[in-house]
């Protein structure tokens, strides 16, 4: 009998892991090592869905094996894997795709955000993206998902699709819930605080795990802080730089840089240099580890062959199944 939960998640290969990634899922995804069975991924099919480039693409899957590892996924207790080495994920995402109505998923909010991000990149595969993390999810029968909160839209639809097979065919998949904290299941970017930290926004608008000192420095104090003149409330980018200083460890600066704000006295450069300082003291662990990582081909070789098999053996049984429930095969 499996008594452990099932977790799966997925990181795309588009850029260096940064804060919002870690502080938003990834820590969850080594918390949550202890206690269940995880299948992580570096879901590659999802990264060429925005513009990319070949050669960036290859670098960037195993710079994310190498952020993942530093920050402590465990090749030998979780699964790692590359989604592009298992057939198995769009081959359901395919399936899936069947049975999901095109009105679903021209409402998800992703799908108009990278429209008008990309007007000259719309295509079949930027509309049906949800449909293959569906699949990626249900492959390995996962209970729970560790995400960012802009990431519940995708798993709402999920469910969706599942209660939808199982009505059509039978019982078959199981409803994955999300899993994430309130308080960092969104960082917003540096140089749009309006909008969500993200890869695609550029290497300015994040924080990467392995940016030097000096580049978060610098980063931290181009950081936007005003809206305008006429600001009522904490602009979004003042807010974003209180949440990191407190989400790193910087509980007290928090406080006392908060009294000033509230009396009116805060320097914003103080709030940043104080922020740049204590980001930079919670990565330093993370980046030497990387450094180290980075030396050594065999580790990085080894933790993605390692949870491979398992994985497969995983998807190889969920697709029989699906096929039989199907009639096709
Ligand atoms: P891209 O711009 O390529 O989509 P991304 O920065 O959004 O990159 P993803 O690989 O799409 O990163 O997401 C990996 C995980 O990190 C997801 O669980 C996502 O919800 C979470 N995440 C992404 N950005 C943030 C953020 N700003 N705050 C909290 N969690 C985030
Ligand atoms: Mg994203």
């Amino acid at each position: 009998m499996h008594s452990k939960k099932r977790v799966f998640s997925g990181l795309r290969p588009t850029g260096r892991m940064h804060l919002g990634n870690y502080l938003g899922a990834i820590r969850n995804w080594v918390a949550m090592q202890e206690t269940r069975d995880c299948v992580y991924g570096v879901v590659d099919y999802h990264a060429i869905t925005t513009p990319f480039n070949p050669e960036e693409l290859r670098s960037d899957v195993r710079e994310m094996v190498l952020d993942l590892l530093a920050v402590g996924v465990d090749p030998d207790r979780s699964a790692l894997i590359i989604q592009s080495q298992l057939p198995e994920h769009t081959e359901l995402a395919w399936i899936l795709g069947t049975i999901t109505p095109i009105s679903w998923l021209e409402r998800v909010p992703t799908f108009k955000e990278k429209s008008e991000m990309h007007p000259d990149y719309l295509h079949l595969g930027l509309l049906s993206y949800p449909v293959l993390m569906a699949a990626d999810i249900l492959l390995y029968g996962a209970n729970e998902v560790p995400v960012g909160d802009d990431q519940l839209p995708h798993l709402e639809l999920t469910r969706e699709i599942v209660r939808r097979f199982n009505h059509m065919f039978g019982e078959t998949f199981v409803e994955p819930q999300a899993y994430f904290q309130k308080d960092s299941a969104r960082i917003m970017s540096l140089s749009q605080p309006e909008k969500k930290m993200s890869k695609t926004l550029g290497p300015d608008s994040y924080i990467a795990l392995g940016d030097a000192p000096d580049a978060i420095r610098k980063k931290i104090r181009k950081a936007v802080t005003d809206v305008g003149p006429s600001e009522e409330s904490m602009s979004p980018g003042v807010n974003n730089l209180f949440r990191l200083l407190s989400l790193v460890g910087g509980q007290e600066e928090h406080t006392r840089l908060m009294d000033d704000y509230e009396a009116g006295t805060l320097r914003y450069v103080d709030l940043k240099d104080t922020t740049a300082e204590a980001i930079i003291a919670f990565l330093e662990p993370i980046r030497q580890r990387r450094e180290e990582l980075a030396a050594d081909e065999e580790a990085l070789d080894h933790a993605v062959q390692s949870g491979h098999e398992l994985a497969s053996q995983m998807a190889r049984e969920t697709m029989a199944n699906v096929r039989a429930v199907l009639g096709v095969g």
